[in-house]
């Protein structure tokens, strides 16, 4: 059943949301090569606790930190290790944080010093792919539509979308209905209605779509070992349109200043 948020609800979803993107932006800070995704770890639950906000995964389904880190063929769930980023990686970095009962959720992929062109590229497009299926949420429009603009733009490119994994509702719990899945056929699904709040969170693949798990019973790898890329906002649909209740606008202020 889908939950259908007041606008007060979205309101305090924003500030939920927000804890993440300044969560997120305080990673943006610190990652590099050398830097441990424990200590992003660690970092990023002083952080939260601060904002007098809950770590959103800690715990849940027996996740044993506030972050999830996926490095370069990790798709997503990544536990964070001791291992340091290396120049060159691809790193996904995915944060829940509960506010006043609502959760935000959201995730961002950052390059380790010079990466590939190809990797670039495939980053790029993962977040272009995300930025296209929010435009369709609209009521207008019905739930697949999403999907299939996603799924559009990332096989036009040749990538693999991700099956196994989807976005989902998001509110009084980090998984609500309905299941947001990256691909879908023009026109399906659930109408969009207002009220409607939901993590849209592409996962494109370099090559293969196909997932599989490690022995950690976490981490979700690419089959044939090739890069993954992973974008994550929260959306409402308001007035029949999509707001954006995260913000990347931390993270791209830190990684400028870097560059600087
Ligand atoms: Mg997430
Ligand atoms: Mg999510």
């Amino acid at each position: 059943m889908i939950i259908y948020k007041t606008e007060e609800e979205i309101d305090i979803m924003r500030e939920a949301a927000l804890v993440v993107s300044r969560t997120l932006g305080k990673v943006a800070e610190e990652i590099g090569p050398g830097v441990t995704p424990r200590f992003l770890d660690t970092m990023a639950e002083e952080y939260i606790r601060s904002q007098k906000a809950i770590p959103g995964f800690l715990g849940l389904y027996g996740c044993p930190s506030t972050l999830l880190i996926s490095v370069n063929e990790q798709v997503v769930h990544g536990l964070p290790t001791d291992r340091p980023f290396q120049e060159g990686d691809v790193v996904s970095v995915d944060c829940g944080a509960i506010l006043d009962g609502f959760y935000g959720d959201h995730a961002y992929t950052f390059e380790i010093g010079e990466v590939a062109p190809e990797v670039k590229k495939l980053l790029e497009v993962t977040k272009e792919c995300l930025y296209l299926g929010i435009e369709q949420c609209t009521t207008a429009n019905r739930l697949e539509d999403i999907g299939w603009a996603i799924q559009t733009h990332a096989e036009k490119h040749g990538y693999g979308v991700v099956r196994d994994l989807v976005g989902h509702g998001l509110g009084r719990a980090l998984h609500e209905d309905p299941q947001v899945p990256n691909y879908g056929r023009r026109g399906r699904g659930k109408k969009i209605q207002n009220g409607l709040t939901i993590a849209i969170e592409p996962m494109i693949n370099m090559g293969t779509e196909k997932v599989e798990q490690l022995d950690d019973n976490w981490t979700i790898v690419t089959q044939d070992g090739l890069p993954s890329a992973h974008f994550e906002h929260d959306v409402a649909v308001v007035d029949g349109k999509p707001v954006i209740l995260s913000t990347f606008d931390f993270i791209e202020e830190a990684l400028a200043k870097k560059k600087k």
